[in-house]
């Protein structure tokens, strides 16, 4: 039924790269022998989901959105894909994406832009933008994305779906293709709080093919949904309600605090102070890490290898030049300029001791507040082709989500309304480091 679906419909939202018709036709009917045999079924037996092109499934093409990486097959499956896989979920195929993860509109694709589902005619939010469309146009229920900068709430939020940043930590990162490693994390799209839940009950947890994995126990995500929110303590930071906020998405939030304050949460306003620095902090190591990530693409070892050149290092530039987009040069040159001898202590440097400060300014309000609401974007959807040329405009799209990500803590887009031309607005909720169950137990009486 699904696979239907996306022949017919998705040929114009552009949301699948690759499908995995065996591999999903093989694990149904796995889950069709368990259900003759009157077998338990896991927590996700048969549920289709999608996966995210920058993560490893094995035998599948893995471009990362990128030309480099075409022709590459992973020999191995992601610690997260497998999960999903052993919890009973059928793999539907790989997801399209902006090049590399970078991105906030899905337009730096090699293989075309996703459309919204929700409006042709606008983008569905970057990176993960094939993973939002693809659970907002009900190809799957469930999809994993990946959030380095935004990149699992901003599409969420443009598409009208749940979007997970777990904490950093929190789920394995193995089969991950590389983007700023201190900084990418895995999580899900769904369409409800429960099923975020659900997905995130069965990807977290430690791996030791991830040295960053979390060895804390992971919590009862969906039975933590039952608790009542009254009582939990709400703050709004000021920050992030100045100038730059779409009235229309300023007002779908005060909704949902005056909805939060009738189920019996104290809601107050707390300060971020440094929040105007998170994003030049941002884009500082995010460049940084993504040069010394991307290095490994030389013609080399994966995919794309430019013919006709005579020595290695042609080989190295020309692969190079034809394999990556605009975009991925653009951020391969400034993080390699950050990194470089005499600029590493003026923005490197700088830009970690800021990272500690946004990081600082979360513990702070958190030792006073359970969770934080905030915006996930500036504006809501906005038209294909509106912010290509400005990368910077771009970039602010990022204004209300990199902080969380600097400082690794867990944070989720929920539908809160829509504007009055019908575009999806989302509301963030975050929480302190590991503190998912609160979270989505407040995203749960936001939805
Ligand atoms: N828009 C951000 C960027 O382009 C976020 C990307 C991400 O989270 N993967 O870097």
């Amino acid at each position: 039924l699904h696979y239907d679906r996306i022949a017919s419909e998705d040929r114009e939202i552009n949301s699948f790269l690759a499908l995995s018709r065996e591999r999903a036709m093989a694990q149904a009917q796995k889950i069709d022998e368990m259900l003759a045999k009157g077998a338990p079924l896991p927590s996700l037996a048969g549920v289709p989901v999608g996966i995210k092109d920058v993560l490893a499934m094995k035998g599948a093409p893995a471009t990362a959105g990128s030309l480099i990486l075409k022709g590459y097959r992973p020999p191995y499956d992601a610690t997260a894909v497998a999960k999903l896989e052993a919890a009973g979920a059928v793999l539907l195929g790989k997801l399209n994406c902006d090049e590399f993860a970078m991105g906030s509109s899905n337009e730096n694709s090699a293989y075309g832009p996703v459309l919204n589902p929700k409006a042709l005619d606008r983008v569905p939010g970057g990176s993960s933008g094939g993973s939002a469309a693809a659970v907002a146009a009900n190809f799957a229920v469930a999809t994993l994305g990946t959030d380095t900068g935004g990149s699992i709430r901003q599409p969420a939020a443009f598409c009208g779906v749940v979007g997970v940043l777990p904490t950093y930590g929190r789920v394995s990162r193995y089969g991950l293709i590389a983007f700023a490693s201190s900084l990418d994390r895995v999580g899900p799209l769904t369409k409800t709080v429960r099923d975020a839940a659900t997905i995130l009950q069965v990807i977290a947890g430690k791996d030791v093919m991830d040295a960053t994995s979390s060895t804390k126990p992971v919590a009862d995500y969906v039975g933590g949904l039952a608790q009542p929110v009254d009582g939990l303590r709400v703050g709004v930071p000021t920050e992030y309600f100045g100038d730059g906020l779409d009235p229309e998405i300023r007002s779908a939030i005060d909704g949902v605090l005056a909805g939060l304050k009738l189920v019996g949460c104290v809601v107050k306003p707390v300060s971020l102070p440094h929040t105007k620095y998170a994003i030049p902090t941002y884009y500082v190591i995010a460049t940084a890490e993504a040069s010394s990530n991307l290095s490994r693409f030389d013609g080399v070892r994966f995919g794309l290898r430019a013919e006709e050149a005579n020595t290695l290092s042609a080989m190295f530039r020309k692969t190079r030049d034809a394999g990556f987009g605009a975009e991925v040069k653009r951020r391969i040159l400034l993080g390699t300029y950050a990194l470089s001898a005499g600029y590493y202590d003026a923005y490197y440097r700088k830009a970690q001791q800021v990272r500690t400060l946004l990081t600082r300014d979360f513990l702070t309000a958190f030792a006073d507040v359970d969770v934080l609401v905030a915006p996930v974007t500036p504006t809501p959807a906005f038209k294909l082709g509106e912010k290509t040329d400005d990368p910077v405009q771009m970039y602010l799209e990022d204004i209300y989500s990199v902080a969380a990500s600097l400082a690794g803590i867990c944070g989720v887009s929920v539908p809160c309304g829509q504007t009055k031309a019908g575009l999806p607005i989302g509301v963030q909720i975050m929480s302190k480091h590991f503190d998912e169950s609160t979270m989505l137990r407040v995203a749960q009486a936001v939805e």
